[in-house]
């Protein structure tokens, strides 16, 4: 390892957890050396002892409540809650005063003890989720030990520092953000945990997995940080310093007015709300959906995951819905089943001369019995983890039979699940509207399924017998085309009727002029690339329904895709250039 001047630069790098940019004085979170004595107390100190364990965790108690006050992300307030309970929790007490009576220890070492003994616990369970859980015990311990021992540093932390720690609870970053601090570094954590996840909903820079020693800190004062990049530089020069500049105030403008628009509240300027989710298909996805404020996932896709592993492995789709879950606040997510075909199905290369119209989705699923059931079984299975933020998604479907035949296997697996002393809550089971007969039958198939969302993408290319990867009829593939729409209508007007949910995940959703049509339409649930979020916002809250209105009618009563086109350059041109 290389050893660097003290007063050299160092530019080191890490993942992107929280963009933005940030030059401030570096402060080092070195509080999880402490070393607590643990030597016997008098017998006459018990007493004193145990009232001081007792007053230090209600003073505790009582700030974290007054944290809760300022805060208003329900995130934010569900974790300070989680570590409220932490603090009154009996065993925890009963833990010290055992420790402090039987065992003649210092408050301060009784309160240390029984929090490392907690965390010990947690940690041999190793679970992935409890992670988080044993940060955030390990910093209540140390801002508890802290107090007892009337050492709180942070009195002398100055505005805009750049927090350097090993890793951060999610309740250090919420104290952290309360002292105004402009960016923070961690070894560790990462891009989907807790801490990260608040830093990002509270605007605050952050790179993670950042290798940086304490040697390059000793004597040096400045940091700059790039967080979009994951570039953190130590001891930035004047060049540095100046490039640096130039670079945030041109990602700034661009960043700072995306972010703003996801903040906005979802709604148009009459007052009408809508909601807009994200289309993905990564874990790596997630940041992005954070960012622009996605209310959860419209669209799972799982395909990627099954075709890499070449079989279905139930567990990893269990991570990997786990992890996605985890990484999305309280908001629902609608995982998609397997959408893949005969030619794509590991063992079984069939050559099918039409694979478009061949057997793919829910026909190949339903022909498979156990790969379905499988997948079903991983979705239940962490449906019980995550109460009522779960939906299954049918692609594919042509026929109102296969939503009923697929609506009784799902009944089939919870029943096995339920009796093996798995738990398997019952969650709503919806449709792609995507093939033009169930489009046209739409008040038979709102009767069998529990919501729609509709697969613009594959209902274009049915609907116009245009492949849409085709390049040579890309000129008949038209989003826009007024019969398209009439589809979309009819099952709009079905779910209506029927009262169930309706939403779109097809690409459509994620251009903001079709969007707003939609939205003149009624249907306000849209789902897209998370990239889009921020564009199709900016519309959708700048202007009345009343006008959208005026766009789906001039896209309806077109001729066909072009004079769609023709009528919505109209529109733009009367209301918006
Ligand atoms: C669609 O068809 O519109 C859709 C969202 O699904 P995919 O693009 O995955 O086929
Ligand atoms: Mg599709």
């Amino acid at each position: 390892m290389e050893k660097e001047a003290a007063s050299a630069p160092v530019i080191l790098h890490g993942s992107t957890a929280s963009s933005g940019f940030a030059v401030g004085t570096i402060w080092l979170v070195t509080h999880r050396d402490l070393d607590i004595p643990s030597d016997r107390i008098p017998e006459e100190d018990v007493e004193s002892q145990l009232q001081k364990a007792s007053q230090v965790l209600r003073r505790i108690e009582n700030q974290l409540r007054e944290l809760q006050d300022t805060q208003r992300d329900r995130e934010i307030l569900e974790i300070l809650d989680a570590q409220v309970q932490i603090i009154k929790d009996p065993e925890l007490y009963n833990r010290v005063r055992q420790l402090i009576e039987e065992e003649q220890r210092s408050a301060e070492y009784a309160l240390f003890r029984a929090f490392n003994e907690f965390i010990q616990l947690l940690r041999q369970t190793g679970q992935e989720w409890v992670k988080d859980r044993i940060i955030d015990l390990q910093s209540l311990r140390d801002k508890i030990i802290q107090q007892i021992s009337g050492s709180d540093a942070l009195q002398s932390l100055a505005r805009g520092s750049i927090i350097f720690a090993e890793e951060l609870s999610p309740t250090e970053v919420i104290e952290f953000s309360e002292l105004e601090i402009s960016a923070i570094v961690m070894q560790h954590g990462g891009t989907t945990s807790h801490s990260v996840i608040i830093a990002q909903s509270l605007g605050i820079p952050c790179v993670v997995g950042v290798n940086w020693r304490r040697s390059q800190l000793d004597g040096v004062d400045l940091a700059a940080i790039d967080a979009g990049r994951g570039e953190v530089i130590i001891n930035p020069d004047g060049q540095m310093l100046s490039d640096f500049r130039g670079r945030r105030e041109e990602a700034e403008a661009v960043d700072k007015n995306l972010i703003r628009i996801s903040r906005l509240p979802s709604r148009t300027s009459c007052g009408s709300v809508f909601h807009l989710r994200a289309n993905i298909e990564f874990e790596e996805e997630l940041l992005r959906v954070r960012n622009y404020r996605a209310e959860g996932i419209g669209l799972l896709r799982t395909e990627t995951l099954f075709l890499r592993q070449g079989y279905f492995d139930v567990k990893q789709h269990v991570l990997f819905y786990r992890n996605v879950l985890s990484g999305t606040g309280g908001h629902t997510v609608t995982v998609r089943l397997l959408d893949v075909g005969g030619d794509k199905l590991p063992g079984k290369r069939l050559e099918e001369p039409n694979p478009f119209l061949g057997w793919r989705g829910i026909r190949m699923l339903l022909d498979e019995e156990k790969l379905l059931n499988d997948q079903i079984e991983a979705i239940l299975t962490v449906a019980s983890e995550f109460p009522d933020r779960i939906r299954i998604l049918m692609p594919m479907v042509s026929n109102v039979s296969e939503i009923i035949e697929v609506k009784r296997r799902i009944a089939g697996v919870r029943d096995r699940l339920n009796r093996e002393g798995i738990p398997a809550p019952e969650i709503p089971a919806g449709i792609m509207i995507e093939v033009p007969s169930i489009a046209i039958q739409a008040a038979d198939a709102a009767g069998a399924a529990d919501f729609f969302s509709i697969g613009s993408n594959d209902l274009t290319q049915y609907v116009l017998a245009a492949d849409r990867g085709n390049e040579r009829v890309s000129g008949q593939f038209s989003a826009t085309h007024p019969a398209v729409w009439k589809l979309i209508r009819t099952s709009y007007e079905a779910a209506e009727e029927a009262g169930i949910p309706i939403s779109i995940c097809g690409e459509m959703a994620g251009k903001p002029l079709l969007a707003a049509a939609l939205l003149g339409m009624g249907i306000n649930d849209l789902s897209m690339n998370p990239a889009s979020i921020p564009f199709v916002k900016q519309l959708l809250c700048n202007y009345e329904i009343k006008i959208f209105k005026e766009l789906l009618e001039s896209i309806l009563k077109a001729a066909d895709g072009k004079g769609a086109d023709a009528g919505i350059a109209d529109w733009q041109k009367k209301y918006i250039n």
